[in-house]
């Protein structure tokens, strides 16, 4: 038994927290904030469950509609802002 499918707002959301922080050259990009800046945003999205086994999965996914891509990065940006502010090290231990 295979199991194949995949939570597509997980890969959806760190091409964005990617692409979102290059807006914000001031906050830690270090490993540790970038995955918690992801793990905000995935907790705050609905899972985008699919079956992996299906070519054209992808392309049918709601995600990538305008109206839900803007509240998408509506949340990653809220993510930037909170982990930024609120980063799970201090300032000394920032990985470069
Ligand atoms: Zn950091």
């Amino acid at each position: 038994m295979a199991i194949q499918v995949k939570n597509c707002m997980e890969d959806f959301v760190i091409d964005l927290v990617k692409q979102v922080i290059k807006s914000y050259p001031d906050i830690c990009t270090c490993d540790q904030c970038i995955n918690d800046i992801v793990t905000w945003s995935l907790n705050h999205l609905p899972a985008r469950y699919v079956n992996t086994n299906i070519g054209d999965a992808y392309t049918r996914l709601d995600i990538y509609k305008q109206e839900h891509y803007t509240d998408i990065i509506k949340i990653v940006v809220q993510a930037v802002e909170v982990v930024s502010k609120n980063p799970h090290h201090t300032k000394k231990d920032k990985q470069e």
